[in-house]
């Protein structure tokens, strides 16, 4: 049923003068897309805006086409490029001109840790993963939510962060794996986090509520209140 002739597949049906044509235009194809990248002002690719890497899918169908189509001349590429970048120039140029039209092109930057606690209202958009977002902050070496006054997630998925200074830091939830476990009440007497928001609580609250008053979840961490520098 699925009897596929790999050789016939691979290479039967080359058409040997047309590989030399394929590296012409794939070599054209890069240098352009490398020029109207070069053209389009930006200085890197770290972190691309949505609005940013669908201009990138743009640029990448109409590249990649006429590199191996025989058929598609490279001036319908090159018509695409300069319809996608003029796009790109005036919606950009519109951007810079009004907050609304960034929002719309960019969304909208939002607070996910405010006061030492995962920020409930956005936490409801889904819009970011919590997992996502724990690797994040690991990665500016902060140990706790306690750490932390106001963190922003950027459109380009950066997060910004606040600190309190070393004597402000209160208890907050662990980020780190080793800490970041289900505590065993019946056993610690410790101060607790709500494993899903950060929100704080003492031992004797939580074993007589064990429902967290803020998020409804109920699995307690051990929280921290180590400081920044130590
Ligand atoms: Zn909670």
């Amino acid at each position: 049923m699925f009897d596929i002739d790999i050789k016939n597949l691979l290479i039967e049906s080359i058409e040997w003068h047309f590989i030399g044509e394929i590296v012409v235009r794939t070599a054209i194809m890069f240098l352009m897309i490398l020029l109207v990248l070069r053209l389009s002002g930006k200085r890197g690719v770290r972190q691309l805006t949505l609005f940013e890497v669908a201009i990138i899918l743009g640029l990448g169908s109409a590249a990649g086409d006429p590199m191996f189509q025989e058929d598609i001349p490279i001036f319908h590429a090159l018509v695409v490029f300069a319809v996608v970048m003029a796009i790109y120039k005036t919606l950009t140029w519109l951007a810079s001109k009004s907050l609304s039209v960034h929002r719309i092109l960019e969304g909208k930057e939002m607070a996910v840790v405010e006061n030492g606690v995962f920020s409930i209202k956005n936490e409801k958009d889904n819009d970011f993963s919590t997992v996502e977002f724990f690797a994040e902050l690991r990665n500016q070496s902060i140990e706790h939510l306690g750490q932390i006054r106001t963190a922003i997630l950027e459109t380009d998925g950066t997060i910004s962060v606040l600190f309190y200074a070393d004597h402000e830091v209160k208890f907050g939830l662990p980020l780190f794996p080793e800490a970041y476990q289900e505590a065993d009440l019946s056993s610690c007497n410790d101060t607790l986090a709500c494993m899903h928001c950060g929100c704080i609580q003492q031992r004797d609250t939580v074993i007589q509520n064990p429902t967290c008053t803020r998020c409804r979840h109920d699995k307690w961490a051990i929280a921290l209140n180590t400081k920044r520098t130590v």
